[in-house]
């Protein structure tokens, strides 16, 4: 069976064969638990502690600010509650439009007496900064703002986010989970306290992400146990997973500075073309990850045009599937004041580092075909 083109890097990407390679060891012989005290512990706490330098250097922070832990959404969870728990219950500012795992853990915070404010966007999928100075008018605790979004790539100014958060004093962290591997992120730049990347977001394995914090921070553990990784993230590290990440990092930092400027003329075909079909692009006039295009064609819906698309080879994301698994309309797009109706229309293209011209021009020719389709259809059937 031939697999369909795969269109679909915001979602996951593959796992780069130089990351694979370097991984084998440490699920074949060096299976060492990290703590233990002989060879084959020695052998995993070296591996953890390059790893360890290796994502450190990608976002140009110290080794010690790593905690090492399994998924963007640990490491988001993780700061949320780990900050509230150590604040008098305040305010948390969040974006409207942030991953469920920022947005829910900063919803639960309402149990324990914090007030949730959340920043609306404008038409393009942008906070503006006279929001966020509005609402730190309020005593506020939290601040967490993404740097880049999942679903459109729309990029939001952090630096000035945490210029204005720090002026009164809040912890300000960022998701850069879709960011990190596709535009340069750095953590002393950003300014911000916190800031949450993920492996298997840049060719890397399932199971990694880290938490990075700035070194005077002092966050409460989700989990209480054995006390690793300074006893921010109790449980024996996943060793091959740290490692495949590390190597994910630096692979991630030479490939950004040639990839951009081809993804970018890719995605221009790709839009020039979807655009003479008809389609509305979603954040195209803000500033955007170069890989990620976010459209809709309004009389068909997301899905089945996903389905469709599969079909024909080629495997991209509807607006619903992008943020979870369940069937609900995209929050982001409604924040933007998309109509729910376009909403459900919407279609996430999100390229990567092997994808080729001729795979745009190959999509642009199958979506041409399966639109005409799905409009003989629906006119049969009205
Ligand atoms: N944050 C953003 C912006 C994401 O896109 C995702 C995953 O899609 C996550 C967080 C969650 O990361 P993980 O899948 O590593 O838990």
């Amino acid at each position: 069976m031939t697999l369909p083109v795969y269109f679909d890097h915001n979602s996951t990407t593959p796992l780069d064969e130089r990351v694979l390679e370097a991984m084998l060891p440490y699920l074949r012989t060096h299976y060492g638990n990290a703590s233990s005290r002989h060879e084959y512990g020695t052998q995993a706490r070296k591996a953890v502690n390059l790893a360890r330098a290796q994502v450190a250097a990608a976002v140009g922070v110290e080794p010690v600010q790593i905690v090492f832990v399994s998924g963007g959404t640990e490491a988001n969870n993780t700061f949320i509650k780990g900050a509230a728990a150590q604040l008098t219950p305040s305010q948390i500012v969040v974006s409207a439009i942030e991953h469920p795992c920022v947005a829910k853990p900063a919803q639960e915070l309402t149990r324990a007496g914090w007030k949730l404010c959340k920043l609306a966007v404008d038409s393009e999928g942008r906070v503006d900064l006279a929001d966020v100075q509005a609402a730190l008018a309020q005593p506020t605790g939290i601040v967490s703002v993404m740097l880049a979004n999942n679903e459109t790539g729309v990029i939001q100014d952090v630096a000035a986010v945490a210029e204005t958060a720090r002026r009164q004093k809040a912890w300000v962290h960022t998701d850069a989970v879709q960011a990190f591997g596709k535009i340069a992120v750095d953590f002393t730049a950003l300014n911000v306290h916190a800031m949450t990347i993920s492996a298997h977001k840049i060719y890397g394995p399932k199971g990694a992400a880290a938490l990075i914090l700035d070194k005077r921070l002092e966050l409460k553990p989700l989990l209480s146990g054995g006390g690793h990784e300074k006893g921010m993230r109790s449980g024996t590290e996943n060793v091959p997973a740290i490692v495949g990440f590390g190597v994910a990092c630096e692979l991630a930092q030479s490939r950004m500075r040639n990839l951009s400027s081809e993804l970018l003329a890719m995605r221009d075909k790709l839009e020039q073309g979807l655009k003479d079909m008809g389609a509305r692009i979603f954040g195209g006039n803000a500033q955007r990850l170069p890989n990620t295009s976010y459209f809709a064609f309004p009389e068909i819906g997301g899905e089945t045009l996903v389905i469709e698309l599969d079909k024909a080879g080629y495997a991209v994301a509807s607006g619903s599937a992008c943020s979870s698994v369940s069937n609900d309309t995209s929050p982001t797009l409604l924040a933007m004041g998309v109509a729910p109706d376009i909403a459900k229309s919407a279609v996430r293209v999100s390229l990567g580092k092997d994808n080729k011209m001729q795979e745009i021009e190959g999509f642009l020719q199958a979506l041409h075909a399966v639109l005409n389709r799905l409009k003989r259809l629906s006119a049969i059937a009205v």
